[in-house]
């Protein structure tokens, strides 16, 4: 069962997702070579905790951490850990905010230092079709659009969807219907219909579509070990537009990629 939001609710899933913006700036303003991911986490989850949120993620379904973390070939929901990041490392931020009993959610890649052009371009690519994957996501149009939208892009200029994990609907729950794949057919699946909030987040991988999970029982990687990117963003899906929830605004304002 969907679960369409009022404007209030969305009022208070921007705020939401106003602390969680702030959130990623904050390991944005640090994150580089020689920093633990662990230090990351431990920044973001004080800087939510003061200003009136909890994070999403820590506790769900038994996630140790505030952040997901997820370096180079893993994909999505990796530890916070000592590692010490790398020149030439990507590592994907993800994080929730529960505030007001609403939850947002959103997810940017780094790189690390320098990386190579052949990197850089996947999250670039990767970020791009996010915005393709929102500007689909129209009153009318169908959950399949915008994964259609956006498994062509990427796939056009020679990447590849994870098909495991996908976007979802977003509110008092972190998780809710419906699910929004990151590829589909024009025309398919739920149509989106006025006050549908949903997260929207391509993983897209430099080599093959397929992931493994390891032995953690959480962090997922692509198989043959070739780096992976992911960037969220949540969007309300009005009459008369398409309103974006979360922001990462505060990042781009201390890097660029
Ligand atoms: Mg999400
Ligand atoms: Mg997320």
């Amino acid at each position: 069962m969907i679960h369409y939001k009022t404007p209030e609710e969305v009022d208070i899933i921007k705020e939401s997702g106003e602390i969680l913006g702030r959130a990623h700036a904050e390991v944005a303003k640090i994150v580089g070579p020689g920093v633990r991911t662990d230090e990351l986490d431990k920044i973001a989850e004080e800087f939510i905790r003061d200003h009136g949120g909890d994070p999403s993620f820590k506790h769900y379904n038994g996630f140790p951490a505030t952040l997901c973390i997820s370096v180079n070939e893993n994909v999505v929901h990796g530890f916070p850990s000592d590692y010490e990041l790398q020149e030439g490392d990507i590592i994907s931020v993800d994080c929730g905010v529960k505030y007001k009993g609403f939850h947002s959610d959103s997810a940017f890649t780094y790189p690390i230092g320098s990386v190579s052009d052949e990197v850089r371009k996947l999250l670039r690519t990767t970020k791009e079709s996010l915005y393709i994957g929102i500007g689909a996501a129209k009153h009318g149009s169908r959950i399949g659009d915008v994964g259609y939208a956006i498994q062509h892009y990427v796939e056009e200029r020679g990447y590849t969807v994870v098909r495991e994990l996908v976007g979802h609907g977003v509110g008092k729950n972190l998780h809710e219907s419906p699910e929004v794949p990151n590829y589909g057919r024009r025309g398919r699946g739920t149509k989106l219909n006025h006050g549908l909030v949903i997260a929207i987040e391509p993983m897209i991988n430099l080599g093959t579509k397929h992931v493994v999970q390891e032995e953690d029982g959480w962090t997922i990687r692509t198989r043959d070990r070739k780096p992976s990117a992911h960037y969220e963003h949540m969007v309300a899906v009005w009459k008369d537009r398409t309103e974006v929830l979360t922001t990462h605004k505060y990042i781009e304002e201390i890097i660029t990629i």
